[in-house]
């Protein structure tokens, strides 16, 4: 019989739409020839207010690549209308859990938990690992501990932006101190660079910690690096895999939302033009990276690289990454041998033997 794959997409973040787009691709994947005798997809949308739906709906979604609103779970389809925290009665069902959400409630430890409570494995890192890639302040500390470069930060609460006038100008003067522009204002809970401004004035700087605050309880600002951008996808549980380099290259300011999601605004090179020793060094950082968080399954860890010192900063781990047809994380393994089909194959595997009572 058929194992059957609760694929979970959607859900409350700003890239509800990215979900989408990756579930797509994973659909289609485990559809292929060589997956689709062994899988069954069982399809979960979550709709931007929270709400699961399973049977009709997510297919629709899946079909039409476009987000269902509230307002049109329509009465007629099967698809019955639950409260915020019920679920389909299909989620008995699920053999195991492809959750393919992005930022926060996806990719933060939320799910995964809930996904652990259930019993039943799941694609991907588990709650702290999940926890620890989506919150840049708490990853900066673990891979801190872990000896691995980065750029100079500085951790801020919104409470410490918003709260006391008097701390405020302070605040300002000290990352002018320690940071000095350009430096890049973050809320620390995001993705797809949502919310993040780069800053070249005291005043940018006023305004961008006044709207990173608006986004998140935590917000880190980091000193701007010019350096080249590149990344390395992870495989694996205990013993990872790291692959091909790539590097990313755009025109604009910095890799903003519109440069990440606007067709032809920015080209991934793969694999990305290094010398050996410093590729080598990227994936060992990444497979460093990759245990200090506790991730399992996958991750994309994204690094900067100064060509004229050499140097090598750790940016982030993307614990989900995006995983359309055309993302990064797939390509980089199809450029190391892994085709879209077989590392979903892989990944599904993966969450089985991660969750087998021996491991
Ligand atoms: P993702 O979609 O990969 O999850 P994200 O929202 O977590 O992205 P970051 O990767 O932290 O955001 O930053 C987005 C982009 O902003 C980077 O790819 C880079 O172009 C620019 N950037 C961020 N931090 C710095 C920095 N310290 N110095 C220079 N550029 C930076
Ligand atoms: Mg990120
Ligand atoms: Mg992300
Ligand atoms: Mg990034």
């Amino acid at each position: 019989t058929k194992l059957k794959v609760g694929l979970l997409f959607g859900g409350r973040s700003g890239e509800h739409e990215v979900s989408i787009s990756s579930a797509r691709a994973i659909a289609k994947a485990l559809n292929a020839e060589q997956n689709a005798n062994k899988y069954e997809i069982l399809p979960f949308y979550i709709q931007k207010d929270g709400r699961w739906l399973a049977g009709d709906a997510p297919q629709q979604v899946l079909g039409s690549g476009k987000a269902l609103l509230e307002s049109e779970n329509s009465p007629n389809s099967q698809t019955q209308t639950l409260e915020r925290w019920q679920f389909p009665s299909q989620v008995a069902e699920v053999d195991v859990w492809f959750p393919i959400l992005h930022g926060p409630n996806g990719e933060d430890g939320t799910i995964q938990g809930l996904l652990t409570l259930m019993q039943v494995p799941f694609v991907g890192s588990g709650v702290l690992g999940s926890a620890l890639g989506m919150d840049k302040i708490a990853m900066k500390m673990a891979f801190e501990q872990a000896g691995l470069p980065q750029v100079k930060y500085k951790a801020l609460t919104r409470a410490q932006i918003w709260s006391n006038p008097c701390v405020f100008p302070k605040l300002c003067d000290e990352i002018e101190a320690t940071l000095g522009y350009p430096c890049f204002v973050k809320p620390a809970n995001l993705g797809s660079s949502v919310g993040i401004a780069k800053v070249r004035s005291r005043s940018e700087l006023e305004t961008a910690l006044d709207q990173a605050a608006s986004y998140d309880r935590r917000i880190i600002v980091e000193a701007g690096v010019v350096a080249r951008e590149v990344e390395c996808a992870v495989l694996g549980n205990d013993q990872p895999q790291a692959s091909v380099i790539g590097e990313i290259t755009f025109d604009s300011d910095f890799y903003d939302y519109e440069t990440k999601y606007t067709e032809g605004r920015a080209d991934l090179v793969i694999p990305a033009s290094l010398p050996d020793d410093i590729s080598r060094k990227i994936q060992d950082m990444a497979l460093q990276a990759f245990a200090a968080v506790d991730a399992a399954g996958l991750s994309r860890v994204d690094f900067f690289y100064v060509e004229a010192t050499g140097e090598i900063l750790i940016n982030e781990i993307n614990t989900l990454p995006g995983f359309t047809a055309t993302s990064m994380y797939p390509q980089l393994w199809s450029h190391s041998g892994v085709a879209f089909p077989e590392l979903v194959d892989r990944l599904v595997q993966l969450a089985l033997e991660r969750h087998s009572p021996a491991s």
